[in-house]
């Protein structure tokens, strides 16, 4: 799925932005809903609590099973109810702001959720399509910006915040999936999806938003509809100890750990969270994770910085740290970003760490970096507005400066 250069698809950041109320402001939608709240929609305009299991039924199939965006296509729900459905609500996905697609196939979405009231013009998130020979990843995001400021990370740096609905959160996957043309209904002879993993990698942190993460995770993974399976979910945290049990516990996903230094005064600096949970109280965690064994490894990330944690004294700190926890270690170049105070490891520093751990038995992916001529690796990801308003603020500073001149 390569894709040449020229078929980059700019954002269009300088577009008049639409005024006019959507459809979907006046209407709510029902995508990403779970069942739980599409049967409380539907309770609420009249359909009948003999019916609701039936009619979500249907409706989740044609949502999620096939794609659908509108009532009308609906054939096994009865006239007069698609009506009904239609006057009351939309199916409406988040807002696709921008495309780009990156010359190794890696595409990046901008997009837009529906105001959540009168003075929202709608937050917006990115989300990262990768394809690989045998896999195709979404990384997903899990709220708008993050209140953590882990000091190499841009979307720490992001000032708006809030947390992501549960039907934002699947709304991501909806979107990959109408632009891939990947529900399973659509192409039922294809052995397999487009979109086979999702990644919590995005914006945000999940365990301070695991509720909704965890009913996007139940939604994403259903059988008779989305149909990931939760072996193939991967949700990153920076070591929000309190909350991995439950997460185990409640969405038997994969866990992965943004570990990043091997000792306290280094991941303190880093991972700022480290300050109210070290890392000997991250490791306990790790090792009680429900369903934890060989088969079912824990993901440490570790981001490669330049002369700050890439010496092979810390590759050795690490193999001793990680001992008797069932583990991957995934290497992850440091992506800059203007401003970032950090440097890249070489490459060189990063083949002798990995080879170190590799070595000491270790699989230890250094994670390639993509899509990087649309920034949409790791780290990178900040919303749009975020960045102009940035270049509004340098603008108008620039001007200040002149006409003091
Ligand atoms: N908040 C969660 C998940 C999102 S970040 C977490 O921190 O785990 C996903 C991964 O990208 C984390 O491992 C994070 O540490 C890493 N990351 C952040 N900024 C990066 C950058 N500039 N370069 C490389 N990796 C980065
Ligand atoms: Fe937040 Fe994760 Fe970035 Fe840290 S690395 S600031 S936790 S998104």
């Amino acid at each position: 799925m390569t894709m040449q250069a020229d078929s980059l698809t700019a954002p269009a950041p300088d577009a008049p932005r639409v005024s006019e109320p959507r459809p979907s402001q006046s209407r709510p939608s029902l995508a990403g809903l779970t069942r739980e709240a599409l049967a409380e929609r539907l309770g609420a305009i009249g359909v009948p609590e003999r019916e609701l299991r039936m009619r979500v039924g249907q409706i989740w199939q044609w949502l999620y099973g096939r794609g659908a965006t509108d009532f009308a296509s609906m054939s096994n729900v009865s006239k007069d109810l698609r009506a009904q459905l239609a006057e009351h609500f939309t199916l409406a996905r988040p807002e696709v702001v921008s495309e780009q697609i990156s010359r190794d196939g890696t595409r990046k979405w901008l997009l837009r959720m529906a105001p959540t009231g009168p003075l929202d013009r709608g937050a917006e998130i990115e989300v990262v399509y990768i394809p690989e020979a045998d896999r195709g990843t979404l990384c997903v995001s899990s709220q708008v910006g993050c209140t953590l400021n882990c000091t190499f990370c841009h979307t720490g740096t992001q000032k708006l915040v809030r947390n992501l609905s549960a039907a934002e959160i699947v709304g991501q996957l909806l979107v990959a999936r109408d632009r891939l043309r990947d529900y399973p209904g659509q192409q039922p002879g294809r052995a397999s999806r487009f979109v086979t993993n999702i990644v919590f990698m995005g914006m945000g942190e999940p365990l301070y938003n695991l509720d909704n993460a965890r009913d996007a995770i139940a939604v994403m993974s259903d059988a008779e509809g989305l149909q990931l399976s939760r072996r193939r979910i991967t949700v990153s945290t920076s070591g929000v100890v309190p909350e991995i049990a439950r997460l185990g516990a409640e969405t038997n996903t994969m866990l992965a750990i943004s570990l990043h230094a091997t000792n306290d005064e280094l991941r303190n600096e880093l991972v700022p969270i480290n300050r109210k949970y070290p890392i000997a109280e991250l490791l306990d965690a790790c090792r009680a994770y429900p369903g934890v064994s060989n088969a079912r490894r824990i993901t440490f990330e570790y981001v490669m910085l330049k002369g700050v944690n890439d010496s092979l004294a810390e590759a050795k700190a690490l193999v001793r740290l990680l001992k008797g926890i069932p583990a991957k270690i995934n290497l992850i170049p440091f992506n800059p970003w203007p401003g970032s105070r950090y440097e890249c490891s070489d490459w060189e520093q990063i083949e002798r760490f990995s080879d170190y751990v590799f070595n000491a038995g270790y699989s230890s992916p250094v994670r390639t970096p993509r899509g990087r001529d649309i920034l949409a690796a790791c780290g990178q990801l900040k919303s749009e507005t975020e960045k102009l308003r940035a270049r509004a603020r340098l603008m108008l500073e620039e001007q200040l400066a002149l006409s003091s001149e």
